[in-house]
């Protein structure tokens, strides 16, 4: 019986989805079992679109048509939060499973806070994550850097610390940190995340603390709420995914990597909140200034819409298009989201005019952590 608070390891039964898959494929198969037995009515995950730099989020309703979602695909800088405020009518008259990274998670967090999508209604299998690279920058990095013509790439992995890829005529690895010191690497936002190990999904899975024979081959689960253990249980009774007790040296294993993973965090923070100085005010003014208020960094975070809404409806300092900015359209914006945002990354990787803009609101939410509640990271929410 699968309990909530298990370390286990899992992997699919399926062996040609075990082949596909990234670590041994538990996470597709619970997600497939999940929608074949009507405990969700749909699946949202990513799949390979074009090539490996397109990462495509995809709805599925047919069971069959998951195993195209199988694998991970790390230059891709997609959320996933919200797409179901958006487009899946909130989850509030549909059941709807999500693969969920770190920032996934808490932008559906943040929603729920705001009832704008129903958590009742959705089951989440957390992914572990380390980072991911922004697609424009993993074909300039696999072209410098490892001299590879990136079309030529038909795998990447992150393992070990290494950007790894495989291609016509070869497999290459360099050290992530030898990358992030070129300029290149992991998007800024994901060198200073900080969740991890998403542990207020209903499953955190992922490839940290799996050694010995089952490395690579089984992902790490640790059973977070009550409706992981109850997925995961009767998938295993069905033997549709098998699973055994991780070891205390797979268990020891995590905590250290994570632990590696948040220090490293923090000195990307360090280092990155250094360039603010001497003065933040002056570093957002200088910086927006050359903002078109194209309003993508609004449309596109999980946290900002009720301020979208409010800003559309003020005055011609804050409209779509009027410029040039007021710097109190900026201040506004950053006012809203100062205690709410979650380091996702959108606002910054999709500015027209390359505005660190998550860097600012980043630097303001850890800042204002120093003293209010809830902490970046934890939530009001638990399992
Ligand atoms: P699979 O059965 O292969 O399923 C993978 C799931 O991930 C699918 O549902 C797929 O749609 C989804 N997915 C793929 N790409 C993305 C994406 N970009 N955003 C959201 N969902 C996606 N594990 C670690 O232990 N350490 C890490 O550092 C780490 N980094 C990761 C970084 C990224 C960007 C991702 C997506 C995953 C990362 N993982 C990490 C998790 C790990 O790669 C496996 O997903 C996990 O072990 C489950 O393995 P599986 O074989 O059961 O997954
Ligand atoms: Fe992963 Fe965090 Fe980056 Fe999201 S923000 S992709 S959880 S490292
Ligand atoms: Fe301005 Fe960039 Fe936001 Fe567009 S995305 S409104 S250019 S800051
Ligand atoms: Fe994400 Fe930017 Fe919104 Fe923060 S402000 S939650 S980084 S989109």
């Amino acid at each position: 019986m699968v309990k909530k608070g298990d370390l286990l390891y899992a992997w699919t039964t399926d062996a040609a989805l075990a082949k596909k898959a990234e670590c041994g494929g538990a996470v597709t198969q619970l997600l497939k079992f999940a929608l074949e037995n009507k405990m969700v009515d749909a699946v949202l995950a990513v799949r390979k679109g074009y090539d490996l730099y397109d990462a495509v989020p995809v709805v599925i309703t047919n069971p069959k048509d998951l195993d195209q979602t199988a694998g991970s695909l790390h230059c891709g800088s997609i959320l996933l939060s919200k797409l179901v405020k958006n487009y899946l009518d909130k989850a509030e008259k549909k059941k709807i499973g999500i693969t969920v990274k770190g920032c996934d998670l808490m932008g559906l967090l943040e929603l729920a806070r705001r009832k704008e999508v129903n958590l009742d209604n959705i089951l989440m299998i957390g992914v572990n994550c380390g980072g991911s690279v922004n697609p424009t920058t993993a074909r300039k990095m696999i072209k410098d850097k490892f001299g590879v013509d990136p079309d030529t790439v038909h795998k990447e992995e992150i393992d070990k610390g290494q950007f790894i890829i495989e291609y016509e005529g070869g497999h290459k690895g360099i050290s992530m940190d030898e990358l992030e010191e070129a300029g290149y690497g992991r998007r800024s936002n994901c060198r200073r995340c900080k969740v991890k190990v998403p542990r207020q999904a209903d499953l955190a899975c992922g490839n940290w603390g799996v050694i010995g024979d089952k490395a690579g081959k089984a992902t790490f689960v640790e059973v977070c709420s009550e409706k992981g253990a109850n997925l995961l249980d009767k998938a295993v009774s069905a033997k549709k995914v098998a699973t055994e007790p991780a070891p205390a040296k797979g268990v020891e294993v995590r905590a250290k990597t994570e632990n590696a993973m948040l220090k490293l965090g923090e000195k990307w923070r360090k280092k990155d909140f250094a360039t603010l100085a001497p003065s933040l005010w002056e570093t957002i003014e200088k910086e927006t200034s050359r903002c078109i208020k194209c309003y993508t960094c609004i449309d596109k975070c999980p946290v900002c819409f009720t301020s979208a809404e409010m800003l559309k409806a003020d005055s011609t300092m804050v409209r779509r298009g009027v410029i040039p900015a007021d710097p109190m359209f900026h201040m506004r914006r950053f006012a809203h989201i100062s205690d709410t945002c979650i380091n996702c990354g959108q606002c910054e990787e999709l500015c027209p005019m390359e505005i660190p803009l998550a860097l600012f609101s980043h630097a303001i939410r850890v800042e204002g952590d120093r003293v209010f509640q809830p902490k970046l990271g934890a939530s009001p929410y638990t399992n």
